[in-house]
């Protein structure tokens, strides 16, 4: 690895999200950005020249110089180039979806051997959802809402693997249960892809989750409701937000009386309401340095390639269930 422990980074494809890669690697204590590669060369001249770092017109002089790197190119072209880095010894940072289908998915594991892959499943470093990691979290129904106005950037694939897979992959990292079945409806508006679907997914264990992701939309939404045994609580991921409501038997003391409402019941029971402080912090920045600590410490991250494979399945069945097939 790196001489002083630094991972010497690369990002691929500085489109509308790779700018983003180049500006918070920059900012990483343990990553040397070494530079960047676009196809269009106007894009990378202009990205690397705003950001003063080197611009490398062929892909192999970069993947030469790193030691792993982020690949932020319209999902079409991730798996192409994800099996050239590999090849080059580099470790990945794939953005999500990991690929575009199941089967490149699944040879890019296997192809993968002791490279490190991460997928941008940037929601489980929001600040929120990481607030829950402190909660006893066992859903038994769950609402998600993805909803987004419309961009032509993003259509080349349709909405369950632009905007659903967020969800998808939240989800299935909460609920620790094999699915049962899937029921789903979806149309395409604007573009030739599903542009509106939405998502029942029953596990197994009894858990049902609904999931609406749209790009047609005239605001955008992020939210998820979680309700279980004794809570409810929202999730806005936009707002980077949470509100819980916890039942309890007992009239906590330290509670504002104002957060408190009591059920009437046979037993007397309390309704808390709290919306806790959640510390604000770049969720890209958050996902690329788990990367390189992961990297240089030789760890699986948090979203491996295999949980990203999983999200993909879920994402890719949902399609398959609204094309009728
Ligand atoms: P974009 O179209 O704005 O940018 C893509 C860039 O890649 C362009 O500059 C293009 O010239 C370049 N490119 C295309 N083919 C290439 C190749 N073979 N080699 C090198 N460069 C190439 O796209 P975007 O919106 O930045 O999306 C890129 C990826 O990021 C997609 O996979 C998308 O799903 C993902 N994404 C993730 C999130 C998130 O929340 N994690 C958000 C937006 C996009």
């Amino acid at each position: 690895m790196s001489i002083n422990n630094h991972l010497k980074m690369g990002v691929i494809g500085v489109g509308h999200l790779g700018r983003f890669h180049v500006q918070q690697l920059q900012t990483i204590q343990n990553i040397k950005l070494i530079g960047i590669f676009d196809v269009n060369s106007t894009v990378g001249f202009t990205v690397a020249s705003e950001f003063n770092t080197q611009n490398f017109e062929k892909l192999d002089e970069l993947l030469d110089e790193c030691d792993a790197v982020s690949i932020v190119t319209p999902t079409s072209f991730h798996y192409d180039i994800a099996v050239k880095c590999i090849e080059k010894g580099c470790h990945l940072f794939i953005e999500k979806p990991i690929t575009e289908t199941i089967q490149q998915a699944q040879q890019l594991l296997e192809k993968a051997n002791k490279t490190i892959i991460q997928v941008g499943h940037i929601e489980r470093f929001n600040p929120a959802f990481l607030h829950l990691q402190t909660k006893n979290i066992n859903p038994q129904f769950v609402e998600m809402h993805r909803l987004a106005p419309f961009n032509a950037r993003g259509t080349d694939v349709p909405v369950m693997l632009d905007l659903m897979i967020h969800d998808i992959d939240i989800l299935l990292s909460m609920v620790k249960s094999e699915i049962k079945n899937i029921h789903a409806s979806g149309v395409n508006v604007v573009s030739s892809t599903c542009d509106i679907a939405n998502a029942r997914i029953n596990f197994e264990n009894g858990c049902v989750a609904n999931l609406t992701a749209s790009r047609i939309s005239r605001g955008s939404m992020r939210k998820m409701r979680i309700f279980q045994k004794s809570s409810y609580i929202t999730v806005d991921f936009l707002e980077k937000s949470v509100e819980e409501y916890d039942i309890s038997d007992e009239l906590p003391s330290h509670i504002d009386s104002r957060q408190v409402f009591p059920l009437e019941g046979e037993k007397k029971k309390y309704i808390i309401y709290q919306k806790p402080e959640i510390e604000e912090h770049n969720a890209l920045r958050e996902e690329l340095s788990h990367f390189a600590d992961s990297v240089l410490s030789g760890q699986t991250p948090e979203v491996d390639g295999v949980s990203a494979t999983c999200a993909l399945q879920v994402a890719l069945s949902i399609q398959q269930i609204i094309d009728g097939k």
